[in-house]
């Protein structure tokens, strides 16, 4: 299925926002199909891995703690050239520069605080989406 599914997650402060409705309300209305859903928490160590690429940049750490300070919604979404598109919905990682329309635009408070993640190739939408979802999950 690589080029249909890609991973998203609302981080936790849009979820403590009670932002997952009317995000999940605009994935929906942009054609996404979403094939599987949970609630779920990381734990520090899922977070370190999960973020690994950026291990030698100065956020991390700050990063990895905030993504494992709360509860997030994790999700499999399926469309056709479905990271893009995602992406694109998605909006800049830094609110301040990303386009009208955007769930971060919308949604997002500051650069860590993004509201939302979205893989970023076909190759990490499959990678991420193996760890949180295990086979029998996935339909
Ligand atoms: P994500 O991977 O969460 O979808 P992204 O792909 O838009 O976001 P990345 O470059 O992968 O952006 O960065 C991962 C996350 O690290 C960002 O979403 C953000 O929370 C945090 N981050 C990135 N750059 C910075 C920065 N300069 N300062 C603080 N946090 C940052
Ligand atoms: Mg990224």
């Amino acid at each position: 299925m690589a080029g249909n599914i890609t991973f998203a997650m609302i981080k936790p402060y849009a979820v403590k926002q009670g932002f997952i409705g009317p995000i999940l309300a605009i994935i929906n209305e942009a054609g996404f199909r979403i094939s599987c859903i949970k609630s779920t928490k990381l734990g520090r160590k899922e977070a370190e891995i999960f973020y690994s690429i950026h291990k030698s940049k100065l956020f991390y750490e700050d990063l990895v703690e905030f993504m494992s300070s709360g509860p997030v919604i994790a999700m499999i979404l399926e469309k056709e050239n479905a990271v893009e598109e995602f992406r694109s919905l998605i909006g800049h990682t830094d609110p301040a520069k990303a386009k009208d329309g955007t769930i971060r635009k919308k949604y997002a408070t500051s650069v860590q605080s993004n509201a939302v993640h979205g893989s970023d190739s076909d190759e990490n939408a499959l990678i991420e989406s193996d760890f949180f979802f295990s086979k029998k999950d996935r339909y």
